[in-house]
């Protein structure tokens, strides 16, 4: 018979996904709950657009050629692809099935698309969508970046646009007015996730 005390934490990994318009702030919240939660583990994309300064390999993306790219999507590599802002990126299929059968929660930072692929292939994970509390303050965090050029800018608004549309395709929102108070919800999600019967494996 299992363990009363076992009953939580015998189960299978739960896959957060999260997703946001860029200039959202998400790269800051994901970075502070994993802060948190330093149990849960960050599936790391493969991309083929270019590294941004300060950005590391094998740390905020694997950067690869199209062809590398290329190469390992025909092989089946790749839990989901899809084409963001003229880049691919690509979710890698064998370190989130690792960690969800050893147990360990896996995040994704992915897109619409990337959001919709995932659940179909694995319904429980926990979909997330996190908005910037304005248009106006979108507008204004995309600037301040000062990474991305004026058109760059402009197309990742008109994304955002198209991409607010489909948030209730998700299972929560959260609205990143402040990043504090943000965290809090998120974190609230997290553990509640955890404690759902259905997720047990008595
Ligand atoms: P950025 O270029 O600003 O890092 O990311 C652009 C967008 O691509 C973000 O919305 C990010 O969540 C999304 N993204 C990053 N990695 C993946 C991935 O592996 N798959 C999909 N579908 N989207 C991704």
């Amino acid at each position: 018979m299992m363990r009363l005390s076992e009953v939580l934490t015998k189960r299978e990994g739960i896959i957060y996904i999260l997703s946001a318009p860029s200039g959202a702030g998400k790269t800051t919240l994901i970075k502070k709950l994993l802060a948190i939660f330093p149990e849960i583990r960050l599936i790391v994309s493969y991309t083929t657009r270019s590294r941004r300064a300060g950005e590391s390999s094998g740390r905020d993306y694997h950067f690869v050629t199209e062809r590398e790219f290329a190469s390992i999507r025909s092989r089946g590599g790749f839990a989901e692809w899809a084409q963001v802002h003229g880049s691919f990126y690509g979710t890698p299929r064998l370190p989130l099935e690792q960690s969800i059968r050893r147990g360990r929660d896996a995040l994704l930072d992915i897109d619409v698309q990337g959001a919709k692929k995932i659940k179909k292939q694995y319904p429980r994970a926990v979909s997330i969508f996190i908005l910037p509390p304005s248009w106006r303050e979108l507008a204004r965090r995309l600037a301040l970046r000062g990474t991305d050029r004026q058109a760059s800018i402009r197309r990742r608004l008109d994304n955002a646009r198209r991409e607010i549309r489909q948030l209730m395709r998700y299972d929560y929102i959260v609205i990143n007015r402040e990043v504090q108070e943000a965290l809090k919800s998120l974190g609230a999600i997290v553990v509640a996730e955890r404690h759902r019967v259905s997720r047990t494996r008595g």
